[in-house]
């Protein structure tokens, strides 16, 4: 059930009665912090919002946030939310899921919802590990690296989020990293507030079953793209910091560009009949009397 917010709804307004069953340290935590944060700082309330997930740790997210949830199904949140933004295209609508359900599972919706640019902010809490199933090896496991179901190391490549949304059309395209909440938050808010598809890389270390990627690795590995003059704007800039070597890599806003036109604004039953949400549910008698009579 939603709570009724004030109209300035602080961070804390977003978070549900229901506290979250992440273990300890987990970074989903600091994932759902700046999504309230976030909500909050776009002065949303909690009947703004709407959170779709897949399946996963990270996708009990909706459980844990004031505002409207739906814990679909495996690899299926896009689609979902898809469905969703265009019967209501006046709801924030956020989707949270791991790297095994959207980078594996659902790969493919992954990259359609984004070469479609609807409005939505995808965030992926990335811990390089299927953590909900106790470890197996994901689409964003480095090569190498000796998990549950790759007892000698890992034999693939693993997947470039940020260089696949790139190249599948996303318009704004980030990297987080949990150990900075507010970095994060900074993020999350650029991206709700970004008109069109909005996706953000969270790197969300698993502290139960990933001992490599931890919050020390990625204090090493990281640093800041605020820090390296950026060009947000450039895209093959983007491209290019997205492929740099995995021995150092940047977090912040990789890519953005304005202007292009949604899905929503170039949906033609959109904008000659308006949102489904407001439409008629029944007929009037009048209604139903002019479609009997147009049969004969
Ligand atoms: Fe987080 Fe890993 Fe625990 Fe799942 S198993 S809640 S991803 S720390
Ligand atoms: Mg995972």
């Amino acid at each position: 059930m939603i709570s009724p917010s004030p109209v300035a709804a602080k961070a804390e307004d977003f978070r549900s009665q229901t506290s979250p069953d992440w273990c300890p340290s987990c970074g989903n935590y600091a994932v759902l912090n700046a999504v309230e944060k976030a909500c909050a700082a776009r002065g949303l309330a909690s009947k703004d919002v709407l959170c779709v997930s897949g399946i996963g740790c990270s996708s009990n997210l909706p459980g844990f946030l004031n505002a409207y949830g739906v814990h679909s199904i495996h690899g299926r949140a896009a689609p979902l939310a898809t469905g969703a933004k265009l019967a209501n295209p006046e709801l924030t609508v956020i989707i949270t899921g791991g790297d095994g359900d959207g980078y594996g599972i659902g790969l493919g919706h992954f990259i359609h919802a984004m070469r479609r640019n609807l409005d939505l902010t995808y965030l992926v809490m990335n811990n390089q590990i299927y953590g909900l199933t106790t470890g197996q090896a994901s689409p964003t496991t480095m090569k190498g690296i000796a998990t549950k179901s790759t007892p000698f190391g890992c034999i693939e490549n693993p997947i470039n989020p940020i260089a696949l949304a790139l190249a599948a059309g996303a318009t704004f395209v980030a990297r987080g990293f949990c150990g900075d909440i507010a970095h994060m938050a900074s993020i999350v808010t650029q991206a709700i507030e970004h008109k069109g598809f909005s996706f953000v890389d969270c790197l969300s270390p698993c502290v139960t079953f990933n001992k490599i990627n931890t919050y020390a690795w990625f204090r090493e590995k990281t640093y800041k793209l605020e820090d390296s003059n950026h060009d947000v704007l450039n895209f093959s800039a983007a491209m290019a910091k997205a492929t740099e070597s995995p021995a150092r890599f940047p977090i912040g806003v990789f890519y953005r560009t304005e202007g292009v036109p949604t899905y929503e604004e170039l949906d033609e039953t959109l904008s000659h009949h308006g949102a489904p949400v407001k439409a008629k549910l029944a007929l009037s008698r009048e209604d139903g009397e002019a479609i009997k009579n147009s049969f004969r």
